[in-house]
Formats: structure tokens, C-alpha cells, sequence
């Protein structure tokens, strides 16, 4: 037979998404058009009965499926344009399933053009909210066609596995005791007050939408038909201001309730540590907006909100140009400071509580040392005699005992930043960066202040907050941001070639 023998009539098989004519996709719509005879179910007919003039139509009941798409079949191998209508997507629980299989039974001279439509779960799920917006199943609870106990297998997997699930034809006429044995079979991995959204004719007359919990619809009160479409939520779905969520952002990343405790052998506390240092960090994100844009000022940014769950030194910090690269070359044993050895800089900090806030994790994989002279034996006489307070002189003794290549961290004292400040002007001392984050009421704005006025003469590289705020927690915070930077992927990597 050659190709020009061939009937090469077309089968639309066409969803028209939940009912409403805004939800009827424009492919859709032209497939629908370009028809000469349309077949379906006689109630989805009606749902676009504006665009039947003209055409044949073949209407059906329901159950009558393959007969539909065998009807459906026989006109296109005549050589006519034909739509084989279904609600929601025709392959979803619809007839694109059914043609197919007896086009692959039987074989066919027609072809085959099948046109995605918004399944019920996409419409039933916008009205409730974002109920599926992470990993979902749908089950159809139709025994028509699957039996009951692979029904129930599923049903179990999806609970075990948390899934939301989208139940599909929940209930019909005949068929209502299955719902309340689907929550039970739920229930036994979710929480009694799992909320649970029933949509009935989503974008159509009639439309109902209400959100109940799993216990009552094991227990039988959550009103359902066949038309509705009911979504279980998850162990972390939740609802708020009438809209029930499933969340992809906060909760994502980590454990589900219970599960850290039950999976003790494999989780360490400190992969759990990790766990909620990750959720911290995107809640942070979330909040904190798209800036900064820069990828090492973020990072620093971020940590100092995690360490003080204080929004405000995103907008206060304040960095010299090229501070943060400074640093991080610094720790790794480049630039400047480092002059021909590749040794790490070391950090001095101004109080102990700073030097401890550094964490070793980070520091001592890249051979990074902290030193504070607060407390060393020759610290109060040189406060003494230079009327001093013993963080400036603690600062002083660590600059000439550990040198220029250093990065100077103060998170407690304006008088040891002053001091930092004095040496850069009086002497030949210069670190590679200098974090000046002090806390409190006297002398901390002016000293950073000063401490960003003498960048212009002393070209030191500068990181600072503006205002009282400060601390040793978030000095310790930018720090460790520094450290970890240094200890990941080069910010610049060297051209190979030329
Ligand atoms: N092919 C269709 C599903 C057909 S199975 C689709 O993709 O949406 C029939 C089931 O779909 C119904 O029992 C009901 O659970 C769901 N359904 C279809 N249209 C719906 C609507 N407008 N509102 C709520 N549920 C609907």
C-alpha cells in the first residue's frame, strides 16, 4: 500500500482542562475548530456547546468509553478531522489513555494527535492554595478498572512515602465507603489534623472548595461526589489565611517530624547540625530579599543574620573595595600580606569570646591560627603606663608578637580598634583586613567611623557595620564567612593558556 492509499484522517484527542472557557487551552480550542465531528461524553459536550454548529456529533454516556473511542477511531479512518473529547487532560484517568491502547491493540490508519489539558489536580490545587507544590501522587479511587487491593497497595506507599496525594473520583453514586478506608490507610502514617482540601466542579457551576482534616474524612463528614477532586496534604502541609501549602522553601530541607530521632544510626548530630544550618540559611535568603547580589558579601551577610536574627546589618555592613578578597586571600596565603610565603594569615581578635566564636572546623584545615593578648602577662603594665584599657594593649602586643600578616577582628572594644587604627597611622604595621564590628554605647560609632574615613590615607582593607550594633557573635560570623570562602572554589581561577 503506498502512502497516497493510506486514509490519513487526524484524531484530535482533546482536553478541555476543569469546565470554564478561560481554562480551554488555545491549542485546545483550534484542535476543537479544525473538527468536523466531535465524540464525548454527552455532559462534557454541553461544557462547549458554543463551538458544536456545524459539526457531528456523537454523544455518549458515561462508562461507555471504548465505544466512544472506538466510534471516535472509525471516523478519522474515514478520512475526517475528529475531536474525542475529555475533562482535565485526556491523558490523565481520560480517554487519551484508552484510544491509545486500542489504537495499539487493533492498529490504526488515522492520526493521532493528542492535546493537553489542566488536570483536576492543577485546578483543584489553585483553588486551595499550593497544596502540591512538592512531591505528589494521584490515586483514583474508581475500582471500574484497577482492583481494590492494588488500590490500597498504592494508597499505603504514597502514605508511607509522604506524598500529598490527589485522590481522583473519590466517590460516585454506588461507590462511597472507599474515601473513610483511604483516610484510615492514611492515617496510620499522618497526623489526625493533616489538612485535607476538597474541590468540587473547579471552574464550573457549582464550584465548592473547603479544607477539612484526614480525621474527618475518616470519620466520614468531609462532603464528596464525584465531582470532586480532594488533596491530602503532607506531614508538613499547613494552612494559613484560608490556603493550604505544602512548602517547597523552609521546610524542605529539613527532617520530617520524629524522623531525626528515628534515624539516629545514620544521622550524626552533626549532619542534623548541618540540616538546620541549612534551613536557617534559606529562611534567611527568603527574607532577606535579592540583595546583596554579590556572592561573598551574601554569604557574609547571611551569617551574620543567622548569628543574630538581626535583618538590619544587611543594610548597616560596610565593606572597602576588594575587603572580602583581601581576606580570603589572605587565609589562603596570597596577596600582600603574605609577601613570598605561602603561609596563612592569622586572625587577632580583641577578647577571647571572639577567638572562641571562630570555629576550628573552618580554620584549621587552611592552617589558620587565632591569637588574642589580652590576657598576656605583659598586657596590664602596658595599660598602665600608656593609660590604656588592656584590649588596646592586648591589640598592640599581637601586633608586634604575630605581625602584618594578620587579619584583625574586633567585636568588643572600640579602644582596641582605635588602637588597630593608631598603628596602621604611626607605624609601618599593615593587616590584611581589618573586621572592626564593636558593640555598645561609648566610642563604638566613632571608632568605625574613623575606621572608614582613614581607608583613603591607609588603603587597610575594611569590613564594618555602621551604628551600635555589633558583637563578638557576628564578628565571629564574618569571620568563619571568610574562612569558609577561602576554604571553597577560587573566586577567580587563573586562565590557562594566555
Ligand atoms: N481527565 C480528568 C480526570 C477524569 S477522572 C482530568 O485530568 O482532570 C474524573 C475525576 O476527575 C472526578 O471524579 C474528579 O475527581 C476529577 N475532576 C474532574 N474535573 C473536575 C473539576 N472540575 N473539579 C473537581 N474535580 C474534577
Amino acid at each position: 500500500m503506498s502512502l497516497e492509499d493510506q486514509t490519513t484522517g487526524i484524531l484530535y484527542v482533546v482536553g478541555l482542562g476543569p469546565g470554564s472557557a478561560g481554562l480551554l487551552t488555545p491549542d485546545a480550542s483550534a484542535a476543537l475548530a479544525a473538527s468536523d465531528a466531535i465524540v464525548g461524553y454527552r455532559g462534557y459536550l454541553d461544557l462547549i456547546e458554543d463551538r458544536l454548529a456545524g459539526k457531528t456529533i456523537v454523544g455518549r454516556e458515561l462508562g461507555e468509553e471504548v465505544e466512544r473511542a472506538r466510534l471516535a477511531l472509525e471516523l478519522a479512518e474515514q478520512g475526517r478531522t475528529v475531536a474525542l473529547i475529555s475533562t482535565g487532560d485526556a491523558g490523565i484517568y481520560g480517554m487519551g489513555g484508552v484510544v491509545c491502547e486500542l489504537a495499539a491493540r487493533v492498529g490504526t490508519t488515522a492520526e493521532l494527535v493528542v492535546v493537553p489539558g489542566v488536570t483536576a489536580a492543577c485546578s483543584a490545587a489553585a483553588r486551595l492554595g499550593a497544596p502540591i507544590a512538592h512531591d505528589w501522587a494521584s490515586i483514583s479511587l474508581s475500582d471500574l478498572l484497577t482492583p481494590w487491593d492494588v488500590i490500597v497497595r498504592r494508597v499505603n506507599a504514597a502514605a508511607e512515602a509522604d506524598f500529598v496525594v490527589a485522590l481522583y473520583n473519590p466517590a460516585s453514586r454506588k461507590r462511597t465507603h472507599q474515601l473513610a478506608a483511604v483516610a484510615d490507610r492514611l492515617l496510620v502514617h499522618r497526623s489526625p489534623e493533616t489538612p485535607v482540601g476538597l474541590v468540587e466542579n473547579a471552574y464550573r457551576p457549582g464550584e465548592r472548595v473547603e479544607i477539612v482534616t484526614l480525621m474527618d474524612l475518616a470519620l466520614g463528614k468531609a462532603s464528596v461526589n464525584m465531582f470532586t477532586t480532594v488533596i491530602v496534604g503532607s506531614s508538613r502541609t499547613f494552612v494559613s489565611n484560608g490556603k493550604m501549602v505544602t512548602p517547597r522553601i523552609y521546610a524542605a530541607k529539613a527532617p520530617i517530624q520524629g524522623e531525626v530521632a528515628s534515624r539516629d544510626e545514620a544521622m550524626t548530630s552533626r549532619a542534623a547540625g548541618d540540616q538546620i544550618m541549612a534551613e536557617s540559611l534559606a529562611i534567611i535568603d527568603c527574607e532577606l530579599g535579592p540583595e546583596p547580589t554579590d556572592p561573598a558579601e551574601r554569604a557574609v551577610v547571611r551569617r551574620m543574620i543567622h548569628a543574630s536574627a538581626d535583618f538590619e546589618f544587611a543594610g548597616a555592613l560596610k565593606f572597602s573595595p576588594g575587603a572580602i578578597d583581601a581576606a580570603v586571600k589572605a587565609f589562603r596565603g596570597e596577596g600582600p600580606s603574605a609577601g613570598d610565603r605561602a603561609v596563612p594569615a592569622s586572625v587577632i581578635t580583641d577578647v577571647e569570646m571572639l577567638k572562641s566564636g571562630v570555629r576550628r572546623d573552618l580554620a584549621e584545615p587552611l592552617g589558620v591560627s587565632t591569637f588574642c593578648l589580652l590576657n598576656h602577662s605583659q598586657a596590664p603594665r602596658i595599660a598602665a603606663d600608656d593609660a590604656i584599657t588592656r584590649s588596646a594593649a592586648g591589640l598592640r602586643l599581637a601586633a608586634s608578637e604575630v605581625g602584618d600578616h594578620v587579619v584583625v577582628a574586633i567585636g568588643n572594644a572600640p579602644t582596641a580598634l582605635e588602637e588597630t587604627l593608631r598603628l596602621i597611622r604611626e607605624t609601618p604595621w599593615r593587616p590584611a583586613c581589618v573586621i572592626g564590628i564593636p558593640v555598645g554605647f561609648v566610642g563604638v560609632e566613632a571608632s568605625k567611623q574613623r575606621l572608614i574615613e582613614e581607608f583613603s590615607v591607609s588603603g587597610v582593607p575594611f569590613i564594618t557595620s555602621g551604628g551600635r550594633k555589633g558583637g563578638t557573635a557576628v564578628t565571629a560570623a564574618v569571620i568563619n564567612a571568610l574562612l569558609e570562602l577561602a576554604g571553597s572554589t577560587p573566586r577567580t581561577r587563573p586562565v590557562a593558556g594566555g
